[in-house]
């Protein structure tokens, strides 16, 4: 099969959104009157963001979901995407499953495929994400002030907690596995989230790298500093849909050190004005999403850690590599 066929059979679809989708030089968007275009991308590289035998209907899916993570973050409106692939060999069942998990998270969120580029090469998947938002009420990383609550949807650490044990180093229960599993090969873009905290939420991030140093653009961005309750943090790796875990399992440190340096979990962190309380509330529910208060942002420069007892606790978090 070349290179036209492959883009035709597994690729090519009717756009309604898209002006031009695939087939020209370029596709042509329109942004409706008055919206800005958000645009951000993403590379999945083969060794570095997934294992080599990782299901292709995930893959697929995870491409796309990180994507609109961003989006997410900036409370953007997913519109369209390109797909940029380097693939070994032309594996029709690996295709077939890749753009099933792929167009089954766009059709969700109305996103559409409208271009692209594929070449032979080690396996590398870059995905450019177009959306829109209202003329100047993007969410960014530099609207947070002192005073301001620190919130963070959904829960944090379970994709951390798989790919440990994905890599042999711990072990979890088989309800468990499969839970923390689906969380890191099929992570949830808090897009409805996003478009809700429009107007509320003084500063937004999407957490990929860990929440200590996410939250860390967003206190260089926005020149102030943070206090972080880790008492409450340390429990958003037990909540929604994971199972209660044993203390014998993993520690507090542990636990902790997932939530707060684990990565790959596309949840939001953002921060809203004391004021605008019920408003995030109300936010939250309507996108269907916990959020949870887990500090406050502070004048001075700095992350602190404190326990229930307000005090300070130590620990490299950024450096966190084992459970030992
Ligand atoms: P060009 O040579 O002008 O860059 P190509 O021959 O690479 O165009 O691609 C032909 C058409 O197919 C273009 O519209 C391009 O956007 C689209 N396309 C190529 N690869 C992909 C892909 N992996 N997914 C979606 N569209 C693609
Ligand atoms: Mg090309």
């Amino acid at each position: 099969m070349g290179e036209f066929d492959l883009i035709a059979r597994y690729f090519q679809r009717p756009t309604s959104r898209a002006v031009l989708g695939i087939g020209d030089d370029c596709a042509l968007l329109q942004p409706a009157a008055g919206m800005q275009l958000a645009v951000s991308s993403d590379m999945l590289v083969e060794g570095r963001h997934f294992f080599a035998d990782v299901d292709p209907s995930t893959l697929g899916h995870k491409a796309l979901a990180v994507n609109l993570s961003d989006l997410a973050a900036c409370g953007a409106h997913p519109l369209a995407f390109t797909l940029a692939l380097a693939l070994p060999r032309v594996d029709e069942a690996w295709l077939a499953a890749f753009s099933r998990g792929l167009f089954a998270l766009a059709d969700e969120h109305g996103c559409e495929l409208v271009g692209g580029d594929t070449t032979r090469g080690p396996l590398n998947i870059c995905i450019t994400v177009f959306g829109e938002v209202p003329r100047g009420q993007a969410l960014l990383r530099s609207g947070a002030r002192a005073g301001d609550d620190i919130y963070v949807s959904g829960t944090l650490g379970e994709a951390r907690l798989a790919l440990e044990a994905l890599r042999g180093d711990i072990r979890l229960p088989t309800a468990w596995m499969a839970a923390t599993r689906a969380r890191l090969e099929q992570p949830t873009p808090r897009v409805a989230l996003g478009l809700a905290l429009r107007g509320i939420a003084s500063a937004a991030i999407d957490v990929s790298d860990g929440l200590l140093g996410d939250l860390g653009h967003i206190l260089r961005a926005s020149r102030v500093g943070a206090r972080i309750d880790t008492a409450i943090a340390v429990d958003l790796l037990a909540g929604d849909g994971a199972e209660p875990m044993g203390n014998s399992l993993l520690h507090h440190e542990a636990r902790l050190a997932c939530v707060l340096a684990g990565g790959d979990d596309y949840e939001l962190a953002f921060t809203a004005p004391v004021s605008a309380r019920a408003e995030v509330e109300a936010a939250a529910l309507e996108a269907r999403t916990t959020v949870t208060c887990i500090g406050r942002i502070e004048n001075a420069p700095g992350l602190r850690l404190v326990d229930a007892a307000g005090q300070p606790v130590s620990g490299n978090f950024a450096a966190f590599d084992h459970f030992a």
